[in-house]
């Protein structure tokens, strides 16, 4: 999303994620004490919540045991909340559905709302294919809203991680619905997939099923199908687009224990369908809590976090070390162009034993 979160930055920013009522602290870049990060975000004052997502996206190893302190400190206070992953083919209508979702909750329910998003595309060229994030007019707007882009820097496996953090700050701010907005490109979905309860598709008639994910594994993933636009011209090709999702996620075992994975329609424009979708989301929500399975999902969900955690500072671990480091190029080389295989050249790799530069495994000597 193109909207700034952080304070005292000179891009455009949103009334809704940078109000006059929070109070800004600190200058750009600062750091907080890990007890005003925690009453900020207690207090719900977004400029704070905003530097503690910017403090746990910090690549500076500085500020990871401040992060970590601060996370942990929130982790009490969050958990309590509908976590929603929203996903579709750029122009589907993703933003301008969360903004007339948002608008009905915070107006029928009086909720508050934050909205996250995971884009990996928008680290290559600076660019988004996210589309024109202004579509969320209203929340932009709401002071019972918090707006973040995705993080502009690092892999997917990073951005997700943050993400999760991200969600668990926001909760503890008071943020009872957390959307996760994301773009249909695969792996993002698999992750937002792992870090939300519900996970909607959105998708539009006559785009073409094969490029929106219906036929792929994406309808597996999702707790329901939405077909937006089905307004104007778009009306009668909604139904039959309707019917094929329908059928479509007949043919796939559900992924909510408990749950049929309806197809709805709506239109983000004109608001048509948007009270059906939420009592949707509303409904998998208390028939996930009653029968226990939510609690399975979001264990099982950390679980999965914490061993990626691991996996990622293995990996770091290992290529910081100053003989793979010197290693690394040559045999990357070697597995390029074809003359080692991938599965010999890492065992190398990984036979390597830091300390005294020689290998641990004796075949793999070279
Ligand atoms: P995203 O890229 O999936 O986030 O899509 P956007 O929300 O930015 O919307 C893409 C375009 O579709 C914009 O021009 C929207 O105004 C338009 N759009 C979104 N929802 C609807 C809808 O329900 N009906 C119609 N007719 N247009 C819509």
């Amino acid at each position: 999303m193109k909207v700034e979160a952080e304070a005292g930055q000179s891009k455009p920013t949103y009334a809704g994620t940078e109000p006059s009522g929070d109070r800004c602290l600190t200058k750009r870049g600062e750091r907080l004490s890990v007890a005003q990060y925690v009453s900020g975000i207690q207090a719900g004052n977004r400029t704070i919540l905003a530097k503690a997502i910017t403090l746990i996206e910090s690549s500076r190893a500085s500020d990871r045991d401040l992060a970590e302190e601060v996370m942990e400190s929130c982790l009490s206070g969050s958990g309590d909340s509908i976590r929603v992953g929203i996903t579709g083919v750029p122009g589907a209508g993703k933003s301008t559905l969360i903004d007339a979702l948002g608008r009905y909750v915070i107006t029928v329910y009086g909720g508050k709302i934050a909205v996250l998003a995971v884009d990996p595309t928008s680290q290559v060229g600076g660019g988004s294919i996210l589309g024109d994030k202004t579509r969320m007019n209203f929340l932009a707007s709401s002071d019972k809203t918090f707006i973040r882009p995705s993080p502009t820097r690092g892999v997917l496996g990073g951005v997700a991680r943050h993400t999760r953090e991200a969600i668990a700050l926001c909760e503890a701010a008071g943020y009872g619905n957390v959307f996760v907005e994301t773009v249909g490109v695969g792996q993002s979905e698999t992750a937002v997939r792992d870090m939300v309860d519900f996970f909607l598709l959105v998708t539009i008639p006559g785009a073409g099923d094969e490029l929106q994910g219906i036929k792929r594994g994406v309808t597996e993933m999702a707790d329901a199908v939405v077909i937006n636009k089905v307004d104007g011209d778009h009306i009668h090709a909604a139904e039959r687009a309707r019917a094929d999702a329908e059928a479509a996620l007949h043919l796939l075992p559900a992924y909510s224990q408990g749950w049929t994975s309806p197809a709805l329609m709506c239109s983000a424009r004109t608001g048509r369908g948007i009270p059906e979708i939420w009592s949707c989301i509303l409904d998998h929500h208390s028939i996930g809590a009653s029968t226990g399975w939510l609690n399975k999902l979001r264990r099982e969900q950390r679980l999965r976090s914490f061993r990626e955690n691991v996996e990622a500072g293995l990996w770091e671990l290992f290529v910081s070390n100053p003989l793979v480091k010197q290693r690394m190029p040559h045999l990357e080389q070697e597995v390029a162009t074809g003359s080692l295989s991938a599965v010999r050249g890492a065992r190398k790799l990984l036979s390597l034993h830091p300390s005294d530069g020689t290998t641990a495994d004796k075949n793999c000597r070279t």
